[in-house]
Formats: structure tokens, C-alpha cells, sequence
């Protein structure tokens, strides 16, 4: 069971259909792995249609959300958790083995790597439309990220291996997520490398040393 969530914010959206696509996909990626979210999601959607009934009469107060989420937090789970679905090899879960079209037989077999820096690569292919962007990031044993900090969200899903950061460890299915002008640094676990999906709205801005090349579109 993973230990790192989705932000409930981030699942109510979900719930509400109203997540931008890269996004939903993470989060629908993750519930692969994820019963306690599943329960989440499935307790969400069914007291959708309850408030948009109760709430269609009535303008939407700032509150609400609030309201709601504390609702569900005191709430006893009206379902039960759902058996898990692991992904079909392993290694990619369903929903992002379908986004890709099935294309890569649900492996990494295929991918086309970029090399960012020793150690560290991005998929050559990424989905999504405008400046938000899903692709694969791949950690050699031990490889760190440069340091970057974002002008918007990131989010991250480990697929295989494991990785640190400032704030904590992530193993497969866990989520990352890191706020605007955060900056953090991951590291690969040193027993084997690490693949994450990584979706983000805008560009990374690297901030290290080498951070003048990177963000220039440099590669080593
Ligand atoms: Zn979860």
C-alpha cells in the first residue's frame, strides 16, 4: 500500500472530473495501486451527485470544499476497500499503459531515452497539450536530479525502484508532489534504478550549478 497520496484536493477533482488530462492521468495511475484512494474516489463520486442536487438550488459557498472533506474524514467508509489491480507486467499501471496506446506492450522496453545528465533521463515522448506535460523520468542507482525548483506544480509516480527528497521516501506507487518555487532534489535509491511518471505545467528551472546550461536546453 502506498504511503505517499495524492493531495485530497487533487482526488476531489478527480472525483469532479475536472482535472487537467496529464494530471487525472497520474492520479488514475496511482489508484492502480491504491485501494485506501480507490475508496476515496468511490466515497467522492457517490456524494457527487447528492450535493450537486443539494447545491443546485443554492449559490456555492468558499467553504464548501472544506465542508465536504471534513465530512468524508469523519465519515466510516461506506465501501469497502476494492481488491487491488497491479499492473499488467509489473511495471506500467493500466491507465498509463492505455494512454501510451498499449504501444509499448506495457513495458519500458521501448522507450526512447534523452540524456539530461549522467544518470538522469527523460522519455523521448511526452503527453499532454500546452504547458502541462506528462513523460517518464529515469533515475540511475544512486543518480540524482539537479536541483530545480518549479513556477508550478510537479508531481511525481514511482513505477520502479525508490527515491529520497528533502521530504521523505517514495516507493512504487507512491506520489510526490511539490508546490510552485519549491526546491527539492531527489535522489535514486543505490540497489537499482528508479522510474517515475512525471507530470508538471510549465518548464523545470534549474537552479544548480550547471542550472545556466540546463535551463538553456543544454545536454550532457
Ligand atoms: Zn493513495
Amino acid at each position: 500500500m502506498p504511503a505517499h497520496h495524492p493531495a485530497p484536493e487533487l482526488l476531489f477533482d478527480y472525483a469532479a472530473g475536472s482535472l487537467r488530462e496529464v494530471q487525472a492521468l497520474l492520479v488514475a495511475s496511482h489508484l492502480a495501486y491504491c485501494a485506501e484512494c480507490r475508496r476515496r474516489v468511490a466515497e467522492l463520486e457517490a456524494c457527487g451527485g447528492v450535493l450537486l442536487e443539494e447545491v443546485a438550488a443554492e449559490p456555492v459557498s468558499d467553504g464548501l470544499l472544506d465542508a465536504v472533506l471534513a465530512k468524508l474524514a469523519d465519515a466510516p467508509a461506506a465501501l469497502p476497500p476494492q481488491p487491488a489491480t497491479p499492473p499488467p507486467n509489473g511495471i506500467l499501471p493500466g491507465p498509463l499503459h492505455r494512454a501510451l496506446g498499449g504501444s509499448m506492450g506495457g513495458a519500458l522496453d521501448g522507450v526512447d531515452w534523452v540524456r539530461i545528465v549522467p544518470g538522469i533521463h527523460l522519455s523521448g515522448w511526452s503527453l499532454g497539450v500546452g504547458t502541462a506535460s506528462a513523460c517518464l523520468l529515469r533515475m540511475a542507482a544512486g543518480a540524482s536530479v539537479p536541483a530545480h525548483r518549479h513556477t508550478d506544480h510537479e508531481m511525481l509516480l514511482v513505477l520502479t525502484g525508490a527515491f529520497s527528497d528533502e521530504f521523505g521516501r517514495y516507493r512504487v506507487g507512491d506520489v510526490a508532489s511539490y508546490d510552485p518555487d519549491t526546491p527539492h532534489h531527489a535522489v535514486a535509491d543505490r540497489d537499482g534504478e528508479c522510474v517515475c511518471l512525471l507530470v508538471q505545467d510549465k518548464p523545470l528551472v534549474f537552479t544548480g550549478a550547471l542550472g545556466w546550461l540546463l535551463n538553456r536546453g543544454f545536454r550532457f
